[in-house]
């Protein structure tokens, strides 16, 4: 078998001829070792620049220790330093190092054994880089940065590819043998990723030492190998390499003088003396390379084989290995500076938790409501299900991503049951962003509709309407929308009872209906958990917008008349930093959105946190990486241009632990988006970073939230639930942990349960329907009794 080790992807970026600029290579473990200093620049007739200088290894450093070595490298490129007036430079350098190496990255590389004449003790098994990087350190008086470590077969591929972009095989015949060539990625199980190309280091040297090669080798090639200082090892190479050729040579030409075939058998001393035949002796009696060529091109009849020459090829294919690692760590950190914005500290995330915690005092509070960005509406739903509800219900969802007509049947009693028909209509976004007419006649039309479709167009069934934007409410069934939000934005309804708008519409179609309760999302949430759970007190959505409530006590709410009990208080979070107290953590990305959207500079937090916005962040952040040459080569497509083409779904798909790279690829391909691999880990990057920042903020905001109701218990600890809904939560692989995991981190003192609300919309809804009737029914029973 042969050894294989992986070196680099880079070569057809390097192919681009971008680079440029000032490096240092080093050439270790050819007949001579060799510092180069090479200036890569954009000057068509000289691209490259070089100069060098060969310094002496002493036998007694190449038989040494591993420390000796090291020092002796670092005193050498010091003094090399010296002489070119560069040593207060921190030049990037290459490191051809011509030996098996196992590499698992660019600037690093284990040692797996010494070959040719090398035998230096204590570096088997480590990492050359560390250890030359250990003696510069050593000696402190130059630093290097030594950002690639390159063999010496794919420094020669590389340095011929720079010429001819063919080249894709390198091999070395010199001191020893070796071969590189560029494998199909998905080749190499060694590696992830299926796409593209990687420079295969094959080490064939060691070709014959599992006994592949014993029925061609000679009593010649056994006695030199046991002659070796590595015996059973590099077989191959002791075959075909020019340290042994003229060793090879001489063995022969003594047997055959002792035969009497040669020299008439006379043999002189120094046909006996080991060493004495060198390979240049027998280059310059047969002409070796023109054999090479003819067996290649007769074993490979149907491949067109070139050969080319390579000049210096091991330390300058090493300087433009690190000329392309040089620009690509450059390019990493300005990547990572870019997003480093979006990592928030523990300290910042608590800074939010504060933060949302002010606001809601300001909401709740009789004097700063007014002026307060997160309204803390009361919702008039005052405690959650007991159980006795019992009824059919109509049910209205509109607000989210599907407009819902449902009926709700509830069963109260030993089994309750909770029935629900449901049917999905569509709302046309000229209707969205209509007129407020136009709107409640679709609505009206929808239930009309459903009624047939069900079959009971004459019940009049009491409706709970769900409505999820900001509402002013003094009743249970009577809503002053705010304002719209997320994709709505209907002219003649700001302002207006919502409640009124949809009584209107069912007159002007003639029919009859009882609407009972205007409900939120948040609080049908918190409603159908709190069925199964009468913990939950708090709801959550994460899904199109980000919004929560939670049961608030009564005389905190300064809004509402009464001290005694509590009240669902819907939050409306979402607004959240409108008056700019999130600033400081806002991007530029998050303010490109802010102003792309139908309602600029209102709903930050929810900008930042929720599904409608995290792909348009994404997208924001990939154009301007494009923008600056780190992505999609540089160039801005119009896919790419495209407002909303990033959904958030996309998110969840490529930031799945499942998907391998090449899936992430298909999926921006999809999208029109033509990437390399590079490209796609990059955009993996972007969108896992922009959704772990939402689940955190979000998270900070929970947690001020279970806290503040600790504190209006007066409880050291809480147990509390909290429902939630949304989609962005539910299918994201990641936001659900991560909300998780901030809430327990900045709420220490609560023990924070979560339930996944099942259609808290349709069911909740139905719920306080239920309860706004019975409270109903309890209200006219006083007012008869005390008649
Ligand atoms: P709504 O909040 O509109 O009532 P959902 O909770 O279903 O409805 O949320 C829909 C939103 O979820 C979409 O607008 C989209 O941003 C986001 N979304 C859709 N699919 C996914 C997904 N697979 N992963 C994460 N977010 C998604
Ligand atoms: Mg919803």
């Amino acid at each position: 078998m042969l050894l294989m080790y992986f070196l680099l992807r880079f070569y057809f970026i390097f192919s681009n001829l971008t680079e440029k600029g000032d490096f240092l290579a080093l050439d270790l473990g050819g007949s001579n070792f060799r510092i180069l200093r090479v200036k890569v620049t954009q000057d068509k007739k000289q691209p490259v620049q070089m100069e060098s200088l060969v310094y002496e290894t002493p036998e007694d450093i190449i038989h040494g220790s591993g420390t000796q070595l090291f020092d002796h490298v670092a005193e050498c490129l010091g003094d090399f330093m010296e002489k070119q007036n560069i040593k207060d430079k921190k030049l990037p350098v290459g490191f051809t190092f011509s030996f098996p190496c196992a590499q698992t990255k660019l600037d690093e590389a284990v040692l797996v054994t010494w070959t040719k004449k090398f035998k230096v003790s204590g570096v088997e098994g480590m990492d050359v880089v560390k250890l030359l990087n250990k003696a510069i350190k050593k000696r402190g008086d130059y630093e290097a940065d030594i950002m690639a470590v390159v063999n010496d077969t794919t420094g020669t591929m590389m340095t011929c590819g720079f010429d001819d972009q063919r080249c894709e095989v390198g091999i070395i015949i010199g001191t020893g043998t070796n071969a590189c060539y560029m494998e199909e990625l998905r080749h190499i199980d060694l590696v992830e990723g299926d796409e593209g190309r990687m420079c295969i280091n094959t080490e064939w040297g060691a070709f014959g030492d599992d006994g592949s090669l014993e029925d061609l080798r000679t009593e010649f090639d056994r006695e030199i190998d046991r002659g070796s200082l590595n015996p059973g090892k590099q077989l191959f190479e002791k075959m075909a390499s020019g340290m042994f050729m003229g060793e090879l040579v001489r063995l022969i030409l003594v047997k055959m003088a002792k035969e009497g075939l040669l020299f008439e058998g006379r043999i002189t001393p120094e046909l006996l003396t080991k060493g004495k035949i060198e390979t240049k002796h027998v280059s310059a009696i047969e002409k070796y390379a023109r054999r090479l060529h003819k067996t290649v091109r007769r074993l490979v009849p149907d491949s067109d084989v070139r050969f080319l020459l390579s000049e210096s090829g091991s330390a300058k294919g090493a300087a433009m290995v690190t000329a392309v690692a040089y620009r690509l760590a450059d390019q990493t950190r300005q990547i990572a500076q870019t997003l480093a914005e979006f990592r928030l500290s523990k300290a910042q995330l608590l800074e939010v938790k504060k933060r949302m915690r002010t606001e809601i005092e300001n909401g709740l509070g009789k004097k700063t409501h007014d002026s307060a960005t997160v309204k803390m509406l009361p919702t008039y739903v005052r405690s959650t299900p007991d159980g006795t509800e019992n009824g059919d219900f109509l049910a209205l969802d509109l607000g989210g991503t599907n407009f819902r007509v449902l009926l709700v049947k509830i069963r109260s009693g030993k089994r309750r049951t909770v029935e629900m028909h449901n049917k999905i209509y569509a709302i046309p976004t000229e209707v969205m962003q209509g007129t407020g007419e136009e709107l409640f006649d679709h609505i009206v039309h929808c239930i009309s509709d459903f009624l047939d479709y069900m079959g009971m167009k004459s019940a009049r069934l009491p409706l709970g309407f769900t409505f999820s934007f900001p509402c002013y409410q003094k009743s249970l069934d009577a809503g002053i929308l705010v304002n719209w939000t997320k994709g709505f934005k209907c002219t003649d309804c700001e302002g207006e009872d919502v409640v009124e708008l949809l009584r209107e519409g069912i007159k002007r179609k003639e029919f009859d209906l009882d609407v009972v309760a205007v409900v939120n999302d948040t609080v049908g949430t918190m409603m159908t958990c709190a069925y199964e759970e009468p913990t939950c007190e708090v709801g959550l959505i994460a899904g199109t917008g980000s919004n929560a409530c939670y049961m608030e006590e009564m005389r905190n709410i300064e809004t509402v008349e009464g001290n005694e009990g509590r009240m669902c208080v819907n939050m409306e979070w979402g607004a959240f930093g409108d008056n700019g107290c999130l600033d400081d953590i806002r991007t530029q990305y998050d303010c490109a959105v802010d102003e792309n959207s139908l309602n600029e500079g209102k709903q930050r937090y929810e900008k930042m946190c929720s599904g409608m916005y995290l792909g348009e962040i994404v997208r924001n952040i990939l154009i301007d990486l494009t923008k600056r040459g780190f992505l999609f080569r540089g160039k801005i497509s119009e896919t790419l241009k495209t407002r909303g083409i990033f959904e958030t779904k996309f998110l969840s798909q490529i930031e799945s632990d499942r998907l391998a790279l090449l899936q992430v690829r298909a999926i921006l391909q999809q999208l029109g988006l033509d990437s390399t691999c590079d490209d796609s880990i990059i955009v993996k990057e972007v969108c896992s970073t922009v959704s772990r920042r939402a689940a955190q903020i979000c998270g900070a905001g929970m947690a001020g939230v279970v806290d503040k109701i600790r504190e209006n218990r007066g409880l050291d600890h809480l147990d509390v639930t909290v429902g939630v809904d949304g989609t962005l939560y539910k299918l994201h692989p990641h936001f659900s942990r991560i909300f998780h995991q901030t809430v327990k981190e900045l709420a220490p003192k609560c023990n924070v349960n979560f339930l996944l609300s099942e259609d808290g919309s349709g069911k909740g809804a139905a719920l306080i329907t239920a309860v706004g009737c019975r409270q109903r029914v309890q209200e006219a029973q006083q007012a008869a009794q005390q008649a």
